[in-house]
């Protein structure tokens, strides 16, 4: 297929099939053009996933057209922002119809499920990679920044953690234990917070999305708010699944794995009781202190913690 072939055949369609108020022109001219409703400003992140770095060679093209539109979201759910379209562009090393019409679908199922529009891309030969760019809005004023967590605020978390780093071991198993199909399907679809984002709205004081690790991630929020945490190793919201597959490694993954795409936020504890009847699987895990860094008290009491979360050009022992 021809890049204007697939183009039409592939992407046009999906654009059609998710088309949102807000983008009164889609795929086919020199720009989209998205329209903003009245008092809301616009939100937008782009990520690129690269072959052999941020999911393995040979990973099924459904996955990955999936988890690509769902790890740009997430970063929409980190702020609050109500999702609204995206751009995609592709790298291919050819145009093998199967493969296309594969990620295609998994694409479309990703955006349907988070109420994102295909609003154009870029189509070009070479090592296999992928760049979306995401835009979301919210109210003028309301986006939830990494620097607003205050001393006093409980740290939580959504969901579970450590799932998806778990799974990593399974990746390449052609015969997986079932009970690991659990863990292995967050790796493969992760769910991007954007209802609970848009709850945090002038709620949280911080938040940001678990994509490198919680450590780490956290990290980020306590270095931009200038304040430090202390977490309670025991109560890291560990699933069932990762806690009979992988029992001893089963808080390493929780703290420094990555991939989960949950929300981790800061939040004055008078907030907290209406926020969870809302988000029934929201945990505290710790609170926001005045002495700086990272901090985990468990049963061999509180020792201080260096993020060991992914970084391309860091180095790790
Ligand atoms: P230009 O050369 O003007 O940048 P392109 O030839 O790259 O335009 O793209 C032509 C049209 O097709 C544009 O509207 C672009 O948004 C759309 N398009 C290209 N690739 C994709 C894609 N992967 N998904 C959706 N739309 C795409
Ligand atoms: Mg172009």
């Amino acid at each position: 297929m021809g890049e204007f072939e697939l183009i039409r055949q592939i992407f046009m369609p999906i654009a059609r099939a998710t088309a949102s108020a807000g983008v009164l022109l889609g795929p086919g001219d020199d720009c989209a053009i998205q329209s903003l409703p009245p008092d809301t400003e616009l939100a937008f992140s782009v990520d690129t996933l690269v072959e052999g770095v941020h999911f393995p060679r040979h990973y099924p093209p459904e996955y990955l057209g999936w988890r690509c539109l769902a790890v740009a979201a997430s970063d929409l759910a980190a702020v609050g922002a109500d999702p609204a379209c995206f751009t995609l562009a592709l790298t291919l090393p050819d145009s093998s119809e199967p493969w296309l019409s594969a990620m295609g679908m998994g694409l479309q199922e990703a955006a349907d499920a988070f109420g994102l529009t295909l609003a154009g891309g870029d189509v070009t030969r070479g090592p296999l990679t992928i760049t979306v760019q995401v835009h979301g809005t919210v109210p003028a004023g309301q986006a939830i920044l990494r620097c607003g967590a205050q001393v006093g605020d409980v740290v939580c978390v959504s969901g579970t953690l450590g799932d998806a780093s778990a799974a990593l071991q399974w990746l390449d198993d052609p015969a997986p234990p079932a009970a690991a199909r659990e863990l292995l399907e967050r790796y493969h679809h992760p769910k991007p917070r954007l209802l609970l984002g848009t709850m945090l709205r002038n709620r949280a004081t911080a938040a940001i999305d678990i994509s490198d690790g919680l450590l780490s991630d956290l990290s980020h929020i306590l270095d931009a708010s200038g304040v430090g945490a202390i977490i309670e190793e025991d109560s890291l919201p560990l699933s069932p699944a990762l806690q009979a597959l992988d029992p001893d490694k089963a808080k390493a993954h929780a703290l420094d794995g990555g991939d989960d795409y949950e929300l981790c936020f800061t939040l004055p504890p008078a907030q907290w009781d209406a926020l969870k009847a809302l988000a029934p699987d929201l945990t505290v895990i710790g609170r926001v202190i005045k002495e700086q860094g990272l901090w985990l008290a468990g049963q061999e009491g509180k020792r201080k913690v260096e993020a060991a979360g992914y970084d391309h050009f860091g180095t790790r022992e």
